[in-house]
């Protein structure tokens, strides 16, 4: 089901449900409103019935979507919630496809032989007042769904949209749910509307834990900002410390969403991985310009209210995994590596460690001390690489290319475990990379700092 899984394996005791049961859970709530329509005596026209099953299959992926977008940890506890964002955002295009031919497929057969006849029956459908939430419904998904994808070429700023996203999905569940109760073929059987009805209870309930509950425990959990510095060029690091009890305990490599300054209940909040150690008094993170919020980051003041959802994420290290480790960090991607970093340092397992951290120029390189005293402390053998580098840079240079991947990791460990993170041109190069250098795409994990 997940097209990629490319976390790391989870540990045990991690919660939330293995993917294969996942898999059989989210199949059978797709396939339930299909056969029960198979199962039900009265029978239309082929083409009717098609129509029908394309529209049903489509409005149950959309109650599903809810359930996938709300960072549930039963969710996505062990699959990784990278995974099923990926999945929600590839069922949401097969969505798309079957909920704009639901309509069309009632006069499929017609359209060759008599297309005028197949207009104004399409026509007639379209102003029916009887089909009218229907077609409020088919309307809102179109927009919603080509905005999610299109989203970066939107004018809006990504809160805007994402609240947009949730108020639109929220009326085309309602406007679907009255259309398939009042017109859908086969909601007559009382296990159909009773399935329509439990689904959009599911959404009302997502909705009430996502927008009410979540941020009424983070109100139990309020952390502060203890200090905003620069530490390279457009790149700050943010620390943030608990108020009342203890920072969440999580594993080295992690994200969360941090709410700086606002509401709990306000949609104002981002995803960033943990560039410290598990702490329990202090979250450290690297936060790079690039958009309204983050260009703001600098401007922030110490004892601001922050709040935050998490730790979510799976680039982490397995447990009882003696594998070598490779890392390949470009740019702010160093952050989840730092903290995986740190956790090893405290540790001196004697894994081996290697680190190829590219950036373009050298006043971008974060925590270059650190990292030159994790040389001398357990042994790391760091390779920074710049693009843009000054006359008497003495490292490798280029980007992070196959020859340079080559040149520094020589020779290949196969057995190595490889973690990459960085914006995402940079992970699809690298991975490409080092899959035509003989690694394996298993041994391979990466951390997208984009959904
Ligand atoms: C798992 C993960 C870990 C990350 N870790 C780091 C990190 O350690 N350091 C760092 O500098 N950056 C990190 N990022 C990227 C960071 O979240 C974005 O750069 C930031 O949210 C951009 O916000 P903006 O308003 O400044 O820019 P905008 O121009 O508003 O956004 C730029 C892009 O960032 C994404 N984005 C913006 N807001 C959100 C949001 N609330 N939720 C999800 N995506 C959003 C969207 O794709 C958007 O198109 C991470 C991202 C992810 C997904």
């Amino acid at each position: 089901m997940a097209p990629e899984r490319r976390g790391a394996k989870p540990r045990a005791g991690m919660q939330g449900l293995p993917a294969p049961l996942l898999v059989l859970l989210y199949l059978a709530f797709l396939a339930f409103p299909l056969v029960l329509a198979l199962l039900d005596g009265e029978k239309s026209a082929f083409w009717r019935e098609i129509a029908s099953a394309a529209g049903a299959l489509g409005f149950a992926i959309i109650l599903s979507e809810f359930v996938l977008s709300g960072r549930f940890t039963l969710v996505s506890g062990r699959t990784g919630i990278d995974a099923i964002m990926r999945l929600h955002q590839l069922t949401a295009r097969v969505a798309f496809v079957l909920i704009v031919l639901h309509p069309l497929l009632y006069v499929w057969p017609r359209m060759a032989s008599d297309p005028l006849g197949a207009a104004s029956i399409l026509g007639a459908m379209f102003t029916s007042v009887s089909l009218r939430t229907g077609v409020i419904a088919w309307v809102l998904t179109i927009i919603l769904i080509a905005m999610a994808i299109w989203r970066n070429h939107l004018l809006f700023t990504y809160e805007t949209w994402r609240l947009s996203h949730g108020l639109g999905a929220a009326f085309i569940a309602a406007f679907s749910l009255h259309h398939v109760l009042t017109i859908g073929s086969h909601s007559v059987m009382p296990a159909l509307a009773l399935y329509w009805q439990a689904g959009f209870g599911l959404v009302l309930l997502t909705l009430l834990h996502v927008y009410i509950l979540r941020p009424l425990l983070q109100l139990r959990a309020p952390y502060r900002v203890a200090f905003v510095g620069k530490v390279a060029d457009r790149t700050w690091l943010l620390v943030i410390e608990p108020q009342q009890a203890k920072a969440i305990t999580f594993e080295a490599g992690q994200f969360v969403w941090l709410n700086i300054g606002h509401s709990p209940f306000s949609l104002t909040e981002h995803p960033f991985s943990i560039a410290s150690a598990p702490h329990p008094a202090r979250l450290d993170f690297l936060i790079k310009e690039s958009g309204d919020f983050t260009n703001k980051i600098g401007a922030v003041s110490p004892g601001t209210h922050v709040w935050i959802d998490g730790p979510y994420g799976h680039f982490t290290l397995q447990e009882d995994d003696s594998r070598p480790l490779v890392f390949i960090a470009g740019g702010v991607g160093i952050a989840p590596v730092l903290s995986i970093l740190r956790e090893l340092d405290r540790n001196r397992s004697g894994q081996k460690v290697s680190l190829v951290y590219g950036n373009r120029h050298v006043s971008q390189i974060v925590a270059v001390d650190d990292l030159r005293a994790m040389q001398a402390s357990f042994g790391l053998k760091l390779n920074l690489v710049l693009a843009e580098p000054p006359e008497n840079w003495d490292g490798m240079t280029g980007d992070l290319s196959e020859p340079v991947l080559r040149a520094l990791l020589s020779p290949l460990a196969p057995a190595a475990r490889y973690m990459v993170c960085g914006p995402p041109p940079m992970i699809d190069a690298v991975e490409a990379a080092l899959k035509r250098l003989g690694i394996d795409r298993a041994a391979i994990f990466t951390e997208r700092f984009r959904y």
